[in-house]
């Protein structure tokens, strides 16, 4: 059994490293390491595991699924952590999200900017560009992400950091990293200080990073496998 008194030495280990290959990869880079934000993504694992790493000094966790989020978010209410909505949104469950979420990365359609907004509180907001053809994958496409944005800005209770990827299976990371700072670049003429990127994961953060990354999303290489 491990809790947050009795933490697994194995997440230790494994957040030492991926810190270290952060800090590696941000001097590589020419930026510095406390420029980057480590987002530690957590669905399918217990509460527990929140507890464990918030131990460890983890401050930002990631969670795609609403009902998951909110059930662990409701358990750890004492922690100091901020949770961050990374996953497909159904606009119902839009002002639930909003009642534990302190960002939201997930955003890809004027519909859910519209059941998001509110007049009571602010939230993080990230719009999600799809770097696919398909519709499926997640996040707005290209050509419709200026209005996207300029829809986000103009709704009340969303402060517009940025944008957020997910890179394409079977393509090389780093290519499409580098258009998602592209994208960065033409929204900024309408946001200009939405320079964040959540873009980045087990398998391709260093390249993220390389690209401008601001906010990663690391699941395994820190939590180890997911449970089935
Ligand atoms: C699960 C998930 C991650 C983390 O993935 P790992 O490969 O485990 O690092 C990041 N972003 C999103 C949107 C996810 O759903």
């Amino acid at each position: 059994m491990t809790d947050e008194h009795h933490p697994d030495p194995g997440l230790a280990t494994r957040l030492e490293r991926v810190r270290a290959d952060v800090s590696a990869a941000a001097l590589t880079a020419g930026r510095q390491p406390d420029e980057i934000t480590t987002i530690v993504v957590t669905k399918f694992h217990p509460a527990s595991l929140v507890a464990q790493l918030a131990a460890l000094g983890v401050h930002d966790i990631g969670e795609n699924r609403h009902q998951e989020a909110r059930a662990k978010a409701a358990e750890l209410a004492d922690l100091e952590v901020t949770w961050h909505f990374i996953g497909q949104l159904q606009g119902k469950k839009a002002r639930q999200v909003r009642a534990y979420a302190g960002a939201i990365h997930s955003i890809d359609r004027p519909s859910l900017v519209d059941a998001l907004a509110s007049d009571e509180s602010e939230l993080d907001a990230f719009v999600q560009v799809n770097l696919t053809d398909d519709p499926g994958r997640g996040g707005v496409a290209p050509a419709e992400l200026e209005a996207l944005v300029e829809h986000v800005v103009s709704s009340p209770g969303l402060r517009l950091r940025g944008l957020m990827a997910v890179a394409p299976l079977g393509e090389p990371a780093r290519p499409a990293f580098a258009r998602v700072r592209g994208f960065s670049e033409r929204i900024r003429r309408i946001a200009p200080d939405a320079g964040a990127l959540s873009m980045g994961m087990s398998h391709d953060y260093s390249d993220a990073i390389l690209e401008g990354a601001t906010h990663l999303r690391i699941g395994t290489a820190i939590t180890g496998n997911r449970p089935a």
